[in-house]
């Protein structure tokens, strides 16, 4: 049974390439039956972040992605969360020591200072590894008396690579990565103070976790050897691995970060983040309004496709056809105005009701609280414009409360000397038609426009100005009848009065 996790450390806000990650996991995990766990990976204490892992939960429950096991889940391997297994670890170091797989190490950080300054020195870099590692205080080194006593005090347990071995790692994406050991360095996979480091913790995790398949971004195939060789130094079968490749930055080359994002003005996280030391926001993808499908659907495509030329795709669909072979080896650059199109596609396909709700609690926020079936019929009359949730005040403001300002611009092309006159008749021509139909006073205004040959732009235009302040909105007669005969009275009698 296919079993995959997504095992965040709990530093900040999840990236927008983390969400990726883990929704691979996901689609993997369920296209083969499988289950998909969320582990949070907090040995690190000095990174801790308070809040940050509540914010990971709460991305994935937005976007819909479900994990079978893990924090705030549960299930046969609980805890899920590191620092609460910090009792399990030692005996994994321990072992590694026994069978010669590693090492204690009793270098201060002043002799390692040392070091790496005399390499320097010599237009080199310190390397703590097999070429090295004779020359430094470790239990290598030292007499089993002098290593016995040095433990009493602070310690660090380092993997030892065997010499001049080729470790291979076998990628699903990346095929066979080959690296000779003497150019790896004995990484420090447990410390004095009881704590293993990310490496040791993470191996032990998914080996007792039962993970099957290692699917994580590219930064961690530095580290892939090592857990290749920690597998096998433990005698456990190595899970598959596949390195996803990284997300980058729209213009240009490098790694997406939250630079271009405030540069280029879109989220690179799910949620709005507030950092509890600074203060500072970041923005969110649900704050910014996007829909959960759209961005599930566009980060899919960043780094996959499959294979053909279909890029609409529900999470079912998703599921359906995704493939680790299909994903790419090279970088995948984030495309704002693709994502974008998502989310218009995704609105237009939303029900009317479901929209409306969204756009109810926006309304509520600013104090307005008109009957559903109002909203709905807005929602109908300017959708079409719009490609965030968060558009439609901007897109409809005008269907709730008459312009306090006109488009000076607006104004200074369509406004003439005779405009006042020529909209009292169309006042006229509203107030004749009892009651009200849009095509009827449609066609009498465009009748009498035409009879005294008038210019038809240019009245269209300042009745719109005069309704909605601007040049933009949806058909006019639409807008009349959603707000009323009174209502576009009152606003054109304003709108000459202030213009
Ligand atoms: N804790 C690591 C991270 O923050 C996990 C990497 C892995 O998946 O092995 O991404």
């Amino acid at each position: 049974m296919v079993r995959v996790r997504f095992a965040p450390s709990p530093t900040g806000p999840l990236h927008i390439g983390g969400v990726r990650t883990c929704l691979y996991n996901y689609l993997f995990a369920k296209q083969h039956g499988g289950a998909l766990l969320l582990r949070i990976e907090d040995t690190d204490q000095t990174r801790f972040v308070p809040g940050a892992e509540e914010y990971i939960v709460e991305s994935f429950k937005w976007l819909g992605i479900t994990f079978d096991e893990g924090v705030h889940v549960g299930g046969k391997h609980v805890p899920y969360k590191q620092s609460e297994r910090m009792h399990i670890y030692k005996k994994y170091a321990d072992e590694l020591i026994e069978k010669g797989w590693a090492y204690y190490a009793f270098d201060t950080p002043e002799d390692l200072e040392t070091k790496r300054k005399e390499a320097e020195a010599e237009k080199k870099t310190f390397q703590y590894d097999v070429n090295t590692r004779n020359t430094m205080c470790n239990s290598l080194t030292l007499s089993p008396e002098e290593t016995a006593e040095k433990l009493q005090g602070n310690y660090v347990v380092r993997f030892k690579y065997p010499e001049n071995t080729e470790i291979h790692v076998r990628d699903l994406i990346r095929g066979d990565v080959k690296i000779n050991s003497q150019l790896l360095d004995d990484k420090v996979l447990f410390k004095s103070d009881g704590l293993p480091t990310y490496h040791l913790a993470n191996v032990v995790d998914d080996h007792l976790m039962e993970i099957t398949h290692v699917i994580r971004g590219e930064e961690w195939l530095p580290s892939a050897p090592l857990h290749v060789m920690l597998y096998k130094a433990f005698e456990w079968q190595a899970p598959q691995f596949a390195h996803l490749p990284l997300l980058l930055k729209p213009d240009g080359n490098g790694k997406l970060s939250k630079r271009d994002g405030d540069r280029l003005g879109f989220p690179v996280f799910p949620l709005q983040w507030k950092d509890p030391n600074t203060g500072e926001i970041s923005s969110g993808y649900r704050e910014s309004g996007y829909l959960p499908e759209a961005v599930n659907n566009f980060l899919a495509l960043l780094g996959w496709n499959p294979g053909t030329e279909e890029e609409v795709m529900s999470m079912e669909q998703l599921i359906a056809r995704f493939s680790l072979e299909k994903v790419s080896k090279s970088g995948a650059k984030f495309d704002l105005d693709k994502a974008k199109w998502f989310n218009h596609y995704y609105i237009q396909q939303k029900p009317n009701t479901v929209l409306a709700e969204i756009f109810a609690q926006q309304l509520a926020e600013k104090n307005i609280h008109p009957d559903i079936e109002k909203i709905e019929k807005v929602v109908a009359l300017v959708k079409e414009r719009v490609y965030f949730t968060t558009d439609f005040w901007n897109q409809s403001a005008f269907l709730f409360q008459a312009p306090e300002t006109y488009n000076p611009e607006v104004v200074k092309k369509r406004w003439k000397e005779d405009t006042p006159l020529q909209l009292k008749q169309v006042i006229e021509i509203l107030t004749s038609v009892s009651p009200f139909d849009k095509i009827v006073v449609h066609d009498k205004v465009v009748a009498f426009i035409q009879e005294n040959q008038l210019n038809m732009g240019q009245i269209m235009n300042c009745l719109r100005l005069a309704l909605v302040g601007d040049s933009k909105g949806p058909d006019l007669f639409e807008i009349i009848d959603f707000i009323g005969v009174g209502e576009t009275v009152r606003r054109i009698e304003r709108a000459m009065e202030e213009i």
